[in-house]
């Protein structure tokens, strides 16, 4: 029996492990019951040490599970809201970023259009909320709108734009023998103007009255700048789809403020 080593404690019990040339002998301290029965609250010998270590350790737990707890809650929330605003816009929506390539495509087109007019600025404000992530795609909005705006438990706000009116500036009025030009022009300039709309309420205009008189000053102050580009025929349906993206929106003025709360 060799004798214990400096701070080797009494009874301990000795291993054998291969060392570089040849077996040596060492003693292995046992566990202090205390030690093993961690997290209970009884702690002694080296355990009084560790004590305040052990309850910032705890405390740095409880911080971390509330702190997964808050931030699971969250994105359940923001989910929720989520889903809450693609069953507005009709379901299946997606953001609008470089793909689809044909919904790519139309936006860049439409801006090239609003660009070619002047719109510099309505064309600024699509390509920066493009690139924040908040211009959805919505392929089966409803209602007879080009685009809605969406604010879903204050944590998703979005404008959703009908894809049929984006990609192919859908035909409104199918049966009253008008050119196809003059067709895409009402139908380019209605979704634009109802897009300066919804950005009215994504800026944080509430008051629809306010945002349908923007929108109807965007199409007058477009029709006043542009109708002299025009001659003749081309004038005349110029004219008519100014005048008509502005009766649209009267209508909706109207209907807007007949039942305020929908
Ligand atoms: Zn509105």
């Amino acid at each position: 029996m060799r004798p214990a080593r400096e701070g080797e404690p009494e009874g301990s019990s000795p291993r054998i492990v291969s060392g570089w040339s040849s077996p040596r002998v060492l003693a292995v301290k046992q566990v202090p019951r205390v030690t093993r029965a961690r997290g209970r609250g009884r702690l002694s010998g080296d355990g009084n040490r560790a004590a305040p270590r052990a309850v910032v350790l705890k405390a740095i737990l409880k911080l971390a599970v509330a702190a997964a707890i808050v931030t699971s809650t969250y994105y359940a929330v923001v989910a929720i809201a989520e889903h809450k605003a693609d069953a507005l816009a009709g379901g299946g929506a997606f953001a609008l970023g470089r793909r689809p390539a044909a919904e790519a495509a139309a936006l860049d087109a439409l801006s090239a259009q609003l660009e070619d007019w002047g719109e510099h600025e309505l064309a600024a404000s699509l390509a920066r909320l493009r690139g924040s992530g908040h211009l959805w795609v919505a392929p089966r909005l409803a209602g007879g709108r080009s685009a809605i705006y969406v604010d879903a438990l204050g944590l998703v706000s979005r404008i959703y734009v009908r894809r049929d009116q984006l990609v192919a500036r859908g035909l409104p009025f199918p049966d009253l023998g008008i050119p196809d030009a003059a067709r895409r022009t009402f139908a380019t300039i209605r979704l634009a103007g109802t897009l300066v709309h919804e950005l009215q309420h994504y800026e944080g205009v509430e008051d629809e009255g306010a945002a349908y008189e923007r929108e109807m000053a965007w199409y007058r102050e477009l029709g006043e700048r542009i109708a002299d580009r025009f001659s003749g025929e081309d004038r005349r349906w110029f004219e008519w789809a100014v005048a008509s993206a502005i009766d649209s929106a009267a209508a909706a003025k109207a209907a807007a403020a007949a039942t305020p709360h929908s």
